[in-house]
C-alpha cells in the first residue's frame, strides 16, 4: 500500500514538535515530502532567512545544498551530513516506514566548528550583506560537536518514526474502516441484486417464498406467492388461517395435517394440492416447509416455498392419456411391435411375444431371421422389403413366420424405417392367420362360384355365357396361327314329346345323358356347353377342318342313336356344323356369331331334311 507522509501523520503535531523543540536548540529544523515539499518548519536561522537565501548567488547555493543532500539520502544512507557552500552545517535522514521512504528529516544551519570570521567578512563584501548584522546572525548560528548531532539526530528519527508508525496504525484503521465500508456497501448491492434475482427467478419459475413468524403469528408472502394465489396484495391480511381459506376445500384438512404434523416431527415436508379460485379454476402447487425451533423445542418460524405446477400438470395429464393410450395400444390382442437394429430385435411388446410362443424378453437380441421359417424366406422377403422401405419408408407384407413350437403364423407385417440407412426399423405385426385361413376359404368358394356362373347346373356343361368366355379364346388363338376353327350345333329331336310322355324330370335325365355322352365321346379339348333347353354346342380344338368336324359331330350323333336309356324309348340328335378360317384383324366377336349362325342354319336344315343328321354349312 502506497501512501504520503502527510496522509498518516498529522502535520500541526509535526509543526508543534519542531516549534516546542526550538527554544531548546537553536538550530533550524523541516519536514520535507520526497518531492522537496516543506511539510513543517521551524527555527530557521536569520544568516538564512535574511541573507542566504535572499541572495540570488547564494540562494543559488541553497539550493545547490538541498538537492545534495535529498541525493544523499536516495542513496540509503542512515542519514546525510553537508557542508553548505555558505559555509554552514545541513544534516538530513530519511523517515522510512513499513520500508518506504516517505519524507525527510532536516536539522540545519548549525556549525561543526568555530566560524572562520574573515572567510563570513569576505562572503559579506561579496554578496553586499551588511557586515556588521551578518556577523551578528552567524554568532546566533550554534555550533555543535558531531555527538550533539548524533544525539539529537537520534531523538527526532525516534520521535518522527513513533508519530509516523502512530500515524500510519491510525491510518491503516481508517483505511481497514474504509475498506469495511466498501465491502458493506458491495455486500449490499451484491444482496440488493440477488434480492432482484431471487423475485425474478421467482416469477420466472413461478415459485413463491413464505415465511411464517409462529411467535407473533405474522406470515410473509412474496410477490410470486400473491400471483399464484390471485391474491390483491393491499386487500389481503396475511396469517397462517387466511392461508388455508385459499386452498381447494377438499385439500384444506390435508395442508393443515401436513404443516401440523411437521411441528411435532420437526420435520420439513413437501405436499401437492390445490388452490381453487375465485372463477371456480383450479390450480396446482407443490409447497415445500421447514420449521425452525428454539433450544427449548418451540417452533419459532416457518420457511416455505410455493411451486404452481399446474402446468406441469397438465402436461402430465396429457403425456398419461398419451402414455395410456400407448400402453393400450400396445396391448391390443393379436397386433404386435418390434424394434429392430441391424436386423436384431432391441425391444417387442408382451403381446408379440406371447404370439410367438416366446418368454418375456427371450428374442431380445436375437435376429429376426429366427422366427423365420426358412433361410431362403427370410432372404427373398428382405431382398422385396428392403428396396420399397429404403424407397418409401414402409413396407407392408403378409410374412409366414414361425413360432418357438416350429407351428406357423402368418402376419401383416408393416415395417417402417426410423434412419435412413434402415439400420433401425420399427414393425407392427398383425396376426392375421385366420384372417388368411378364412381369405383362402373364400377365394376358394369364389373360384367355384365363379366356375359356376360359367357351369349349366343341370348337366355340369358350360352354360353360354362359359362357352362364350372359352369359345374367344380359341378364336383369338386361331386368329393368331391362321387355323380352322369348327363347331357343332345339336339338338335333341322331338324332346317335347319326352317330356308330354315321361314328365319333365324324366326329361331332366335324358338332358343329363345326352351332356354325359358329349363328354365321354368328344375329344379331352373340345369345347362343350348347353345352348340352352335342349340344345348343345361343341367347340372343337383348332386346326380342325371340315371333314374331321362332320367325322366327330357324326360320332356323337351315332353314339346317341346307338345308346338306350333306361324307361325311354329311343332319342336322336340332330347337327349343324361349321367351320371358318378368322384373319388377325377379324372381330373376334363377329366371328362367334358367324360360326353359331352357321352352325344354326345348318341345324335347320338338318332337322327340315328328316332329323337325326349331321349337316355343315358348307354343304347347304
Ligand atoms: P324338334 O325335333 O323340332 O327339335 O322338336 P322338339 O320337340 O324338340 O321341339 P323344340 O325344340 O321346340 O322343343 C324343346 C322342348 O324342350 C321345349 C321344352 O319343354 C323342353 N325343354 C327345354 N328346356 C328343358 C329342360 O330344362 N328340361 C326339360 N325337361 N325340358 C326342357
Ligand atoms: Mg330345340
Ligand atoms: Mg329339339
Amino acid at each position: 500500500m502506497n501512501y504520503k507522509f502527510s496522509e498518516i501523520v498529522d502535520i500541526t503535531v509535526m509543526q508543534e514538535l519542531l516549534d516546542s523543540f526550538a527554544p531548546l536548540y537553536p538550530v533550524a529544523t523541516a519536514i520535507l515530502d520526497v518531492d522537496g515539499k516543506i511539510l513543517a518548519a521551524s527555527s530557521w536561522r536569520r544568516i538564512c532567512t535574511v541573507y542566504h537565501r535572499v541572495n540570488p548567488a547564494t540562494s543559488q547555493r541553497c539550493l545547490e545544498s538541498d538537492t545534495a543532500l535529498a541525493n544523499g539520502l536516495k542513496e540509503q544512507k542512515e542519514y546525510n551530513v553537508y557542508k553548505c557552500k555558505n559555509g554552514l552545517v545541513d544534516v538530513a535522514f530519511p523517515i522510512i516506514i513499513d520500508g518506504q521512504h516517505l519524507a525527510n528529516f532536516f536539522i540545519g544551519q548549525f556549525l561543526f566548528e568555530e566560524p572562520d570570521r574573515e572567510y563570513f567578512i569576505n562572503q559579506a563584501k561579496t554578496f553586499g550583506f551588511d557586515t556588521e548584522d551578518y556577523l551578528q546572525a552567524l554568532d546566533e548560528v550554534k555550533v555543535f560537536s558531531e555527538d550533539e548531532i548524533k544525539n539529537l539526530l537520534k531523538f527526532f528519527t525516534k520521535e518522527v518514526n513513533i508519530l509516523a508508525l502512530l500515524g500510519k496504525a491510525y491510518f491503516d484503521a481508517h483505511e481497514a474502516n474504509y475498506k469495511l465500508e466498501q465491502k458493506v456497501k458491495e455486500r449490499t448491492s451484491t444482496l440488493e441484486k440477488t434480492n432482484r434475482l431471487l423475485q425474478k427467478s421467482q416469477e420466472i419459475a413461478n415459485l413463491g417464498i413464505w415465511e411464517l413468524d409462529i411467535v407473533n403469528n405474522k406470515l410473509n408472502w412474496s410477490d410470486e406467492i400473491y400471483k399464484i394465489f390471485e391474491i390483491d396484495k393491499e386487500k389481503f391480511n396475511a396469517s397462517y388461517e387466511a392461508f388455508l381459506q385459499t386452498i381447494h376445500p377438499d385439500d384444506r384438512d390435508m395442508v393443515s395435517k401436513a404443516y401440523e404434523n411437521s411441528l411435532i416431527t420437526k420435520n420439513k415436508y413437501q405436499i401437492t394440492h390445490r388452490l381453487l379460485m375465485n372463477d371456480g379454476r383450479i390450480k396446482w402447487v407443490e409447497e415445500q416447509c421447514e420449521t425452525e425451533f428454539d433450544s427449548q423445542g418451540n417452533a419459532l418460524k416457518s420457511i416455505g416455498t410455493v411451486y404452481d405446477i399446474s402446468r406441469i400438470k397438465q402436461i402430465e395429464k396429457k403425456l398419461q392419456r398419451t402414455i395410456n393410450k400407448q400402453e393400450a395400444l400396445l396391448k391390443v390382442q393379436n397386433v404386435g411391435f418390434a424394434f429392430l437394429k441391424n436386423r436384431k430385435f432391441t425391444w417387442m411388446n408382451s403381446v408379440l411375444e406371447n404370439m410367438l410362443g416366446y418368454e418375456s424378453g427371450e428374442l431380445i437380441g436375437k435376429e429376426s431371421r429366427v422366427v423365420y421359417p426358412s433361410e431362403e424366406y427370410y432372404l427373398s422377403i428382405g431382398k422385396q422389403g428392403y428396396p420399397e422401405l429404403a424407397d418409401k419408408g414402409v413396407y407392408t407384407q403378409e410374412v409366414d413366420l414361425v413360432k418357438k413350437d416350429a407351428t406357423h403364423i402368418t402376419f401383416l407385417v408393416s415395417m417402417t424405417a426410423l434412419k435412413k440407412d434402415l439400420s433401425e426399423v420399427v414393425v407392427v405385426l398383425v396376426d392375421v392367420t385366420e384372417t388368411t385361413k378364412l381369405r383362402k376359404q373364400l377365394e376358394k368358394v369364389n373360384k367355384q362360384l365363379a366356375e359356376q356362373a360359367n357351369k349349366d347346373f343341370l348337366t355340369r356343361l358350360y352354360n353360354r355365357r362359359g362357352f362364350e368366355e372359352h369359345c374367344k379364346e380359341i378364336i383369338e388363338l386361331a386368329k393368331r396361327d391362321g387355323s380352322k376353327i369348327s363347331i357343332a350345333m345339336f339338338d335333341i329331336d322331338h324332346f317335347k314329346k319326352v317330356n308330354d310322355t315321361y314328365g319333365h324330370d324324366e326329361g331332366d335325365k335324358v338332358l343329363k345323358f345326352v351332356a354325359e355322352i358329349l363328354v365321354d365321346v368328344g375329344r379331352k379339348s373340345d369345347i362343350i356347353g348347353r345352348h340352352g333347353g335342349e340344345e348343345f354346342i361343341l367347340l372343337m380344338p383348332p386346326k380342325t377342318d371340315k371333314e374331321e368336324a362332320i367325322i366327330a359331330a357324326e360320332r356323337i350323333r351315332l353314339s346317341i342313336q346307338n345308346s338306350s336309356i333306361e324307361k325311354i324309348n329311343k332319342i336322336t340328335i340332330s347337327a349343324g356344323v361349321a367351320t371358318i378360317t378368322p384373319q388377325p384383324n377379324d372381330n373376334t366377336e363377329k366371328i362367334a356369331d358367324i360360326l353359331r349362325n352357321q352352325a344354326d342354319e345348318a341345324l335347320y336344315f338338318a332337322k327340315e331334311h328328316g332329323r337325326n343328321k349331321v349337316v355343315h354349312f358348307d354343304n347347304l
